[in-house]
């Protein structure tokens, strides 16, 4: 079987002499959203890359605008799983041609959510290639509160913010290609476009939940994917009731009843937060955020695994996954 991402990692990036001796102060390393170097007595720099590349992770001449803002919010997504606040991000841009008219409209997009977020630009680097764009952010937390992903203790609840499937519903109509014969109110498809290209900032939540919870991740890959990174770095399992999944309205008018949980399990690009807290944080969390906000999904629980219950009671086994890169033949 072919190596997938997580394989891959951890057989070639992860070798001794690439990752030892790590450096004073170094925190987390390899493993976590972000990197966590402490800088102070009372801080850590949270780091974090995302690589998005032409045709695989947007598509084919979409809006340059759109594409920046995009780059920016998944990037910053890594910052919010970690509770960290954002301070400034680098910009590598491979870039086929000088195109003014799409630059001009790729830093307008790039500049909104840098506003928005409050984390500058301080660098980066420009060559000419395929279209591909390559994010550091950086942002800094109080030492020792940073949100892992290895900390859920069985008993916990298991918690989403955000709904669940809507940018993976989305896929199908962000070609121009598609639009014309979905058959789908404007307001589902403009609603699930956003979703794709505008995942709501998450960096309030993730630093509100400092202190209140035991592990998080955000949600990139899909929650079967990225739950089973809490689970496998906890060494727990848990089970998921699937009628308590989050949906949006858009999801729901866009998706068809049978399609619904696998898609919302398993569809990527969700880009809200996934963690676990102990029973006794519920209601502080439900206060200090809203039931709105926040979802209680399921339990950890010792047997390892991820078991998803029906409303009847019965559990039901998934077919669908995250997506990785490299597992299949030519997703690369
Ligand atoms: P995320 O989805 O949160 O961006 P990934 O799934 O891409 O995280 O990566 C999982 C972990 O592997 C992260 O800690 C990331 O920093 C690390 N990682 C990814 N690619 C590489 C690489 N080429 N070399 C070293 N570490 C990597
Ligand atoms: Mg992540």
């Amino acid at each position: 079987m072919a190596l997938d991402e997580f394989a891959l990692i951890r057989r070639y990036f992860e070798r001794r002499e690439l990752v030892e001796p790590a450096p004073d102060g170094l925190v987390a390393g390899i493993g976590d959203d972000c990197a966590l170097l402490s800088v102070s007595p009372a801080d850590e720099l949270a780091f974090s890359m995302d690589l998005l590349v032409d045709g695989v992770h947007f598509p084919r001449d979409c809006d340059p605008r759109l594409l920046g803002q995009r780059a920016l919010r998944v990037n910053l997504s890594d910052l919010a799983a970690m509770g960290a606040e954002p301070l400034c991000f680098t910009l590598g841009l491979a870039l086929p041609r000088a195109d003014e008219c799409w630059l001009e409209a790729f830093s307008q997009g790039l500049a909104e959510v840098a506003v928005e977020s409050g984390c500058v630009l301080v660098g980066g680097d420009v060559t000419r290639g395929p279209l591909t764009l390559c994010i550091q952010v950086h942002g800094t937390v109080p030492a020792g509160q940073a949100l892992r992903r290895d900390g859920a203790v069985v008993g916990d609840d298991v918690y989403v913010t955000g709904t669940l499937g809507d940018a993976a519903a989305a896929l199908p109509l962000l070609g121009a290609v598609h639009r014309a014969d979905h058959g789908l109110a404007e307001a589902t498809v403009a609603a699930l476009h956003e979703a794709y290209y505008q995942p709501a900032l998450q960096l309030t939540v993730g630093q509100a939940l400092r202190g209140l919870v035991s592990a998080a991740i955000d949600l990139s890959d899909g929650l079967a994917s990225d739950l089973q990174h809490i689970l496998t770095a906890s060494g727990a399992g848990a089970t998921i009731e699937l009628d308590r999944l989050p949906l949006s309205a858009a999801f729901l008018d866009a998706v068809e009843e049978e399609e619904r949980w696998p898609m919302a399990i398993g569809g990527g690009d969700d880009y809200g937060l996934c963690f676990t807290a102990p029973q006794s944080s519920r209601r502080k969390l439900e206060n200090a955020l809203g039931t709105e906000v926040v979802r209680r999904i399921g339990r950890i629980e010792t047997e390892p695994g991820l078991r998803w219950r029906a409303p009847d009671g019965t559990l039901r086994p998934m077919k669908r996954h995250g997506y990785r890169h490299f597992s299949g033949s030519d997703d690369g």
